[in-house]
């Protein structure tokens, strides 16, 4: 008798992705998912507040129009160039479906969000991944091809090497592909890196996606941003209006409007992680690391007499969490997410005790 399977061939194969650890315990220096380590913006605490005290009851608006005004306005776009959805990732869940599912390869580099290829096996896409060079970077002239692509995915600054690359570099890729969408997630952008967003009125096939994780202090309100051409967007709202209607709740609405209005929170914010990230740099050099150049707020960093993986166990038993990615070419580098100063200091004692034996 034929064995009983309930669920759909594609189930299967998936291999989701795996988020890093939330632990229950507090009191630990939790610096292994890329969130801010500052609060959001009081005013986002107020805005949410009112917000929970009327019209829970309703429905939040379909279009969310205050935040896509709002979004509109930071990056001198029109409301029609800005998607929204419930944390960057959702938004590239609805990219790669309207956008790459084109029966060729879509080209990414092998070292980068690995949420990329979880997409790719969830819809069937098939990918080309384009190698990184000896030191990390990506060389945009090696997405040149003959062949049909799917189009170009990549973080930029790249996660998770954290470097970036200069807009004459995303433009060479846009014009490589010009029949074809080139996404630019730019997660980590507000650390130092440069926006492709100030070229999507001359580029109809660029796509930038944002997030209000990482420099808005927002992980925990999961809200995500594409910004294109209206075709672009339109296209985009098509498939979110077949999944789901209400993009974002109320609360989420509400809190993201309060952090673009608060403009000099969040450059304060930004200052102060670029500030630590400084001085992390240079004492993780101290204890003999080799960091690599970051434009976010992590840094991605191997020390050459110590074995990564164990570094990362070692730290952890004693109460600091960092990230090892177990995949070739990285497996000797950890990625440090960029603390308050007291955190950045806790970690570099905790190394400090770990590396005395070995350095
Ligand atoms: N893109 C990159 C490069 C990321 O590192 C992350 C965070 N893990 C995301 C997108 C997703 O961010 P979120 O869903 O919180 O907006």
């Amino acid at each position: 008798m034929e064995k009983t399977c309930y669920f759909s061939p594609v189930v299967a194969q998936l291999s989701p992705y795996v988020p890093g650890e939330q632990p229950k315990l507090a009191n630990l220096v939790k610096l292994n998912t890329n969130e801010n380590p500052y609060p959001p913006s009081p005013q986002v605490i107020a805005a949410i507040t009112q917000a929970a005290q009327q019209g829970l009851q309703l429905y939040p608006d379909p279009a969310a129009t205050v935040l896509r005004q709002a979004i509109a306005a930071q990056h001198g776009l029109t409301l029609e160039q800005v998607f929204l959805g419930n944390g960057s990732d959702e938004v590239l869940a609805h990219v790669f479906f309207a956008f790459f599912q084109q029966n060729c390869p879509l080209l990414m580099p092998d070292i980068s969000y690995s949420f990329y290829q979880v997409y790719c096996r969830l819809y069937g896409i098939e990918v080309r991944t384009v190698p990184l060079d000896v030191s990390l970077q990506l060389r945009v002239a090696d997405y040149a091809t003959d062949r049909a692509v799917a189009g170009v995915v990549l973080a930029n600054p790249n996660a998770p090497t954290g470097m970036g690359l200069p807009l004459s570099d995303i433009e060479c890729l846009l014009q490589m592909h010009p029949n074809r969408v080139v996404l630019v997630d730019e997660a980590y952008v507000d650390f130092g890196g440069q926006s492709a967003v100030g070229l999507i009125d001359r580029y109809p096939n660029l796509l930038v996606v944002h997030t209000l994780s990482k420099s808005r202090s927002l992980a925990g309100l999961r809200i995500g941003y594409a910004c294109g051409q209206a075709h672009l967007i339109d296209a985009l709202t098509r498939v979110k209006n077949s999944f789901n209607s209400y993009p974002l709740d109320r609360l989420a609405i509400a809190g993201g409007v309060a952090a673009f209005e608060d403009r000099a929170y969040f450059e304060q914010t930004c200052q102060a992680v670029m500030s630590s990230r400084e001085g992390l740099v240079l004492a993780l050099e101290d204890l003999g690391f080799v960091v690599l150049p970051s434009q976010t707020n992590f840094v991605f960093a191997r020390h050459p007499k110590v074995d990564a993986a164990q570094l990362a166990t070692n730290l952890r038993q004693r109460g600091v969490l960092v990230r090892h990615f177990n995949q070739a070419r990285i497996e000797q580098y950890l990625r440090i997410s960029i603390g308050t100063l007291h955190q950045c200091d806790q970690l570099v004692m905790t190394l400090t005790e770990i590396l005395q034996p070995v350095v």
